[in-house]
């Protein structure tokens, strides 16, 4: 299981990274998150991942459920858990990810993603 985090500013935007070259799907903007270790409540790996992919912190209880995808890829199954995150310290710095940027949810269809998270675009126009 893979969760992720829409960060979303003061404007409604939310927060893409790039995945940089050398790592699977690489040059695809995705939603920062990662995977949930064995035991691990996902809204605490999710605060997990964020610290260790953009350098910032939050509270595990701050954040929202907002969407989920259930993609498969070749013989790999993947839940994709997406939450919302509108609170968190810290200035997001791009750790892992070659880029960041911030778009109106509307934008994202623009933007290349991983299978798993255009289908939770939606979810976020509605915000
Ligand atoms: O980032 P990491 O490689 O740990 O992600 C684990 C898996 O979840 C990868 O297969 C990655 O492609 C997928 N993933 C995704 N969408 C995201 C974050 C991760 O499809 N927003």
């Amino acid at each position: 299981m893979v969760v992720a985090a829409a960060l979303v500013d003061g404007d409604g935007r939310v927060l893409v990274q790039r995945r940089p070259a050398g790592k699977p799907m690489a040059g695809l903007w995705e939603f920062p998150g990662g995977k949930v270790e064995a035991g691990e409540l996902p809204e605490f790996a999710l605060a997990r991942e964020l610290e260790e992919e953009l350098g910032i912190s939050l509270d595990p209880g701050l954040v929202k459920p907002c969407a989920f995808a259930s993609e498969t890829l070749g013989t790999k199954h993947l839940l994709l858990l997406l939450y919302t995150l509108r609170n968190w310290s810290g200035t997001p710095a791009a750790r892992h990810a070659d880029a960041l940027q911030w778009v109106y949810p509307g934008e994202l269809h623009a933007l290349e993603m991983p299978p798993a998270d255009v289908p939770l675009i939606a979810a976020l126009e509605k915000l």
